[in-house]
């Protein structure tokens, strides 16, 4: 078997808390007991929220827990001109179209169909989809729109991208972090409607940069939470268009906080450093999420 390839791969938009500690080491986990590889990739497009003393704080937290990973570090912000080439592909074969709604204009639209008692449609996390107005404008108004410097990102078709592909689109989900049992997972992309694939100020959105970032660097399992299961599929999309490789992936359940509800980065005192500060140790952390 080729050599397996896992990674783990943060965004420096705020500290680590137990849920990333569980990720961390159950990729290395698993990439110890198969030989592979560990990478860290660091998922800093957001660099008004991402920050350098964030990314330390990262690293510091890893290097305590005793995570060992390839140098050098990946860091998505320094590879804008990758991610911009693929959106250009797109672009060019009109699978992305200029979306200029504001997020106030969107709850405008929305409130008033709701108040008309009409449903929006939402995607598996609960936010609301696109509006199709943008999609259906003329060349000549998207053209002026953009001539007189209005703000937009580029938004997936997903009618005509899922039009595009050949087959019904899958991915292999393993079963168990032992890697003995596998199986097939049905794509849904479209429960996501018209996802973002390039932000208003950078070329390229956390799916965009994700699907390119593991093919180049080779990554064979995505070990990840949960969280991210449905979006998979979209992920899924985004190779077929681009003619990526697919990883194999393993969604792991996600650690959840006193209250039963998903951890955030404001959970002060599932924070690493705050435990480390209390006086915990890395094997506490090892015991505490069920390593
Ligand atoms: N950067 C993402 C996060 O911190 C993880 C992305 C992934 O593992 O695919 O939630």
């Amino acid at each position: 078997m080729d050599l397996l390839t896992f990674r783990f791969a943060p965004s420096p938009n705020g500290e680590l808390h137990l849920g990333h500690a569980y990720s961390a080491l159950l990729n290395q986990d698993m990439a110890r007991a198969n030989g592979g590889r560990l990478l860290l990739r660091i998922e800093d497009i957001d660099t008004l929220r991402c920050t350098p003393e964030f990314e330390a704080g990262i690293c510091r937290d890893l290097e305590w827990l005793g995570l060992e990973w390839e140098k050098p570090v990946r860091r998505q912000s320094e590879h804008f001109d990758t991610y911009r080439a693929a959106l250009d592909r797109l672009i060019a074969e009109e699978l992305v179209y200029p979306a200029f709604m504001s997020r106030g204009e969107i709850r405008a639209l929305i409130a008033d169909g709701e108040r008309r008692g009409r449903d929006w449609p939402r995607d598996p996390d609960g936010v609301p989809l696109y509006p199709a107005i943008d999609k259906n404008l003329s060349s000549e108004d998207r053209k002026r729109r953009i001539g007189e410097g209005a703000p937009f990102a580029w938004r997936l078709d997903m009618a005509a991208a899922t039009a595009r592909t050949r087959q019904e689109l899958a991915w292999t989900e393993i079963i168990d972090a032992a890697l003995s049992s596998s199986r097939e997972i049905a794509a849904r992309p479209q429960d996501w409607g018209d996802v973002i694939v390039a932000r208003r100020e950078i070329p390229t959105s956390y799916h965009l940069s994700v699907v390119l970032d593991d093919a180049l660097q080779e990554v064979s399992h995505v070990v990840r939470g949960m969280d991210l299961f449905a979006a998979t599929g979209v992920q899924r999309l985004l190779q077929d268009l681009l003619g990526l490789p697919q990883p194999r992936y393993f969604h792991h359940p996600l650690i959840l906080g006193p209250d039963g509800r998903k951890l955030s980065k404001s959970f002060a005192d599932t924070g690493l450093s705050a435990l480390r500060a209390a006086g915990a140790t890395p094997s506490d952390i090892r015991r505490m999420v069920g390593l």
